[in-house]
């Protein structure tokens, strides 16, 4: 499956530096053209998971980032593995009355949106990065160093030794991106002061293929519906906690799940282990330099409340790739300044709504202020009662307004 060709040095016209989910789609997205492109990937990925097992780590997949993955012909292959439809929301405040309710009935859909196993998008991409002999995946491969070489072109150097040149580098590293660090990018970035808890539990009353979400001072709680009929769940609250919620006993953690969610779902029981992400808004002051793109985490991070943060970074991913087919049909320079503007000029304002909103939220919610507290209790049946309003929220969540990217739009 790895095509993991080791020359002294070697020449491509995109080099993407992560393999993860947006950096992989962005190469799937760029596969079969006339462009050589390597994806360079420090850590050697194993798919060999016991069955049966669920990761810890999965996403909310809009009906955008389905359409995506259907265009880059990575959807069949998750769907093989499992991936979990969701028709319904609930989400409240934990301080109040307040409550608002989805369904996909209101907008005439099958459905809002899909649970994946990051394991599973992953293994998924990475197959279908095989099919295609102009990308080569490079594979477990740490990078030294990056330099501009004049104004032509990159050259990256490899822990052992290789030699990497192109015309474009793109930074698909993550949050604590290397290529943002080497360019010298700076970073708008606070911390929330929160960690999300993340882990799977059965319950003993079916899920209904709805999310859960409830709000309480020190953060949100998730319940996301697995196909099997676990929940995934995302604990987000304060730093303390977290620590306390990882080392406590079994036991104990269920009691503390089932006291702060309540009987919506019956008995909660832990089934798997925990991890914790402490949680960050991080936005790059640019996305690109000459012959340097950001996408994914890498550009921005964003409180999961609303699972949006991969969906973003998908979007990036296909609109760079656009960027780069137009130019590259005209024949002009991939790595230019001008063809890489393009694409912040049509990413940029839409990550940072989003990013605002999320943040907006975040303080909205843990804000114990009592007036406050009670606009946003009425603020939440009153949303839930207008149906236009509603539907315009649903369609935003599912990733369906807007301008869309060509391949974020229902199968070409
Ligand atoms: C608790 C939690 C829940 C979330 N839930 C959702 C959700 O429901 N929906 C949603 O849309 N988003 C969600 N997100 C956000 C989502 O997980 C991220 O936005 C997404 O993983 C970003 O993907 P990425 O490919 O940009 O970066 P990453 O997933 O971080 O991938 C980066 C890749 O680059 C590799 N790499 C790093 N450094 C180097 C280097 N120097 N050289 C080579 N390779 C390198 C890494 O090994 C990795 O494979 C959640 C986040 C958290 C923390």
């Amino acid at each position: 499956m790895v095509k993991n060709v080791i020359k002294e040095q070697q020449h491509y016209d995109i080099i993407i530096v992560g393999g993860g989910m947006v950096g992989a789609t962005l190469a799937c997205a760029l596969g079969g053209s006339h462009l050589k492109i390597a994806v360079v990937e420090s850590y050697q990925s194993d798919f060999n998971w016991p069955e049966g097992s669920h990761d810890i780590r999965v996403s909310a997949l809009t009906h955008a980032s389905q359409h995506i993955f259907e265009n880059v012909g990575a959807w069949q292959s998750m769907q093989k593995d499992g991936v979990s439809a969701y028709n319904k929301m609930h989400v409240w405040d934990a301080t109040g009355q307040g409550q608002i309710h989805f369904d996909s009935v209101e907008v005439a859909q099958a459905d809002l949106g899909h649970i994946v196993e990051n394991r599973i998008i992953q293994k998924a991409l990475q197959k279908r990065l095989a099919d295609f002999d102009n990308i080569n995946l490079l594979m477990p491969v740490t990078l030294e160093s990056l330099q501009y070489m004049q104004d032509n072109f990159i050259e990256l150097t490899t822990s052992d030794g290789i030699t990497l040149t192109t015309e474009l580098v793109v930074g698909a590293d993550g949050a604590n991106s290397w290529v943002r660090k080497q360019a010298d990018i700076s970073l708008h970035s606070w911390a929330y002061h929160q960690t999300a808890v993340v882990c799977n539990v059965t319950s003993s009353e079916s899920h209904q293929n709805s999310c859960w979400q409830q709000f309480m001072p020190e953060g949100p709680l998730a319940f996301l519906p697995l196909a099997d009929g676990q929940s995934s769940i995302v604990w987000s609250t304060t730093e303390d906690k977290a620590q306390a919620l990882l080392n406590m006993d079994e036991q104990l953690f269920n009691q503390e799940l089932q006291m702060a969610f309540g009987s919506s779902l019956g008995r909660i029981s832990l089934s798997s282990e925990r991890g914790a992400f402490p949680l960050r808004l991080r936005h790059a002051k640019n996305y690109v330099k000459q012959r340097l793109a950001l996408v994914g985490d890498a550009a921005h991070t964003v409180h999961p409340l609303a699972g949006q943060g991969v969906n973003l970074g998908l979007l990036d991913a296909v609109v760079l790739a656009e960027e780069i087919m137009r130019s590259h049909k005209k024949k002009r320079d991939i790595g230019s300044l001008s063809t890489l503007r393009r694409y912040e000029r049509r990413r940029k304002g839409d990550n940072i709504a989003m990013l605002a909103a999320m943040d907006g939220f975040k303080k909205l919610f843990s804000n114990d202020f009592a007036p406050l507290k009670l606009l946003r209790n009425r603020g939440l049946n009153l949303a839930d009662r207008l149906p236009l309003f509603k539907n315009a929220m649903i369609k935003q969540a599912m990733g369906l307004s807007g301008e869309l990217p060509h391949l974020a739009r229902p199968l070409l």
